[in-house]
């Protein structure tokens, strides 16, 4: 069968390799696949299989256009030693919760798990679609998008990467870890601005014919790396399936046996991609999605009305410091009935007013859900006291899906058990885990609280952290947001 990807504002349809390619949809959308795929592999057998062989199975059904070879070699290029351990995304259980680490990676955050193997399906896509321009990736992030795109691109043939970040809105590591980013392919620009500024900025230029023409005229095309790409999402059902397989083979679900799954959300990749799982038949009962004080997304579970007319908050979890979470659209148009036209209309809602409302119809087809939000102090006392019982230490991110797992048991008294999405190493925002644990921290010099909570976990400093101690900084470009453009013109010298 071959699966095709249309557009949620009903413009077009693609192949696989088109739709990685592109990003974007031109008409603004975001693409989906015509229909989820099912898994059909018992469970016996997926408990069998290595995360490569996983990764292989899950993916093929979703990619139909990439041959046998060609999806394996990108599998194997992207799930290598550059991880920290052969299992790629290990289960650590603490107080009954089962934490899904996918901070394994080159950059020690999630986002590694997707692009680590984006580059190579991209330009695998390229190849197959007999594209000849330099692919030109241009990304916003609110942290760790950043790194993880960098790292993942850096001295790929036939690519180019942009990264915009918030000058202010990153934890100082994660801003080391992009200012020293090597590669003769890369660029990173600070703005003054938060990330919402950054990321409309990078849309508005995707939209940019002026751009696009002159881009052509010199062989560049656009792409994108952020959440918004199916090259992305693809990537991420896998570890929930993994997930799933390694808890039934250590006999600690039985088949078939439903589990819930809490994650620590901003953009909605990473819960849209178990929602994707739970689709393809994998046992998944509730999807319990954890926002930080910017709570526009518990606000729309609860109302049915998403607003992103509020302030922006900056937390201890930076990640999810968004007002818009684009992949949300895709879950609009699936609860919608597929109906581009209702799409189309809610989002325009929101790129006019900064607010839209689902009809009745749509809100029951939310039952897969739950919102809920934790404030940054009941993170970092859920850090705390983890540490205290058990001596694991979770990030500030993993520490809020772990606050609105406890208020979703509170309330509801479900008993099932529950995997927490663990989007970020501790080590990456020390700071703040240090503050949660010992109450508060005067030490000024962040690699030193590297090595105190190096000592306190047990946990040995991750390798991504020693790189950047000492590396010199490569870029200090920082602009204002309108002046984004003039940045992309000046590194690609048009
Ligand atoms: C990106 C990120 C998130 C949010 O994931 P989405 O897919 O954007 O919802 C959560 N935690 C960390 C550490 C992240 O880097």
């Amino acid at each position: 069968m071959n699966l095709l990807y249309k557009s949620t504002r009903g413009g077009e349809t693609v192949t696989a390799s088109q739709a990685i390619l592109q990003g974007l949809s031109h008409d603004g959308g975001l693409f989906v696949p015509t229909e989820i795929p099912r898994l059909s592999v018992p469970v016996e057998e997926l408990a069998q299989m290595s995360y490569q062989e996983l990764a292989y199975t899950v993916m093929s059904r979703f990619l139909t256009d990439f041959t046998e070879e060609e999806l394996r070699d990108c599998i194997a290029k992207a799930y290598d030693s550059k991880f920290d351990t052969q299992e790629i995304a290990p289960l650590a259980k603490a107080e009954d919760v089962y934490y899904l680490e996918l901070f394994h990676g080159a950059t020690i955050a999630f986002k590694d798990m997707a692009l680590s193997i984006l580059p190579h399906l991209m330009t695998t896509a390229a190849r197959k679609n007999q594209v000849k321009n330099e692919i030109v990736i241009l990304t916003a992030t609110s942290g760790d998008t950043g790194k993880a795109a960098l790292a993942g691109f850096a001295d790929v043939p036939g690519t180019r990467i942009l990264v915009f970040y918030p000058k202010n809105g990153v934890s100082p590591i994660q801003e080391k870890q992009m200012v020293t980013q090597k590669g003769n392919n890369t660029f990173v620009v600070g703005i003054h601005g938060n990330f919402d500024d950054a990321q409309s900025g990078v849309k508005k230029l995707f939209g940019d014919q002026e751009l696009a023409g002159k881009m052509a005229d010199r062989g560049f095309q656009f792409s994108s790396a952020n959440s918004i790409n199916i090259g992305r999402l693809v990537p991420q059902i896998v570890y929930y399936v993994y997930a799933y397989a390694r808890l039934f083979a250590n006999e600690e679900v039985a088949r078939g046996e439903t589990v819930n799954v809490t994650v620590p959300t901003g953009n909605f990749g990473n819960i849209l991609a178990a929602y994707y799982a739970k689709q393809m038949g994998l046992p998944i009962g509730k999807l319990i999605c954890a926002s930080n004080d910017n709570r526009v997304l518990y606000d729309f579970f609860q109302s049915g009305r998403y607003d992103r007319n509020r302030e922006f908050i900056l937390t201890s979890s930076p990640s999810m410091d968004i007002l818009i979470s684009s992949n949300l659209e895709r879950l609009i148009y699936r609860i919608a009935g597929e109906d581009d036209g209702a799409n189309r209309k809610l989002m325009q809602d929101l790129t006019e007013k900064g607010v839209y409302e689902i009809t009745l119809a749509m809100r029951e087809r939310l039952e897969d859900f739950y919102g809920n939000y934790a404030t940054q102090e009941e993170a970092a006392s859920m850090i705390r006291r983890l540490y205290e019982s058990t001596g694991y230490v979770i990030d500030p991110h993993t520490a809020v899906a772990a606050v609105v797992y406890e208020k979703y048991q509170g309330e509801t008294k479900d008993e099932t058990k529950t995997i927490i999405a663990s989007t970020a190493s501790p080590f990456k925002f020390t700071r703040s885990v240090m503050e949660a644990i010992q109450g508060s921290c005067d030490e000024t010099e962040d690699f030193a609280l590297v090595d105190t909570l190096s000592q306190l976990s047990q946990v040995p400093v991750p390798q991504a952290i020693e790189e950047i101690r000492s590396a010199p900084v490569l870029h200090n470009t920082v602009v204002e947001a309108p002046d984004m453009k003039a940045a992309v013109k000046r590194f690609l010298g048009i």
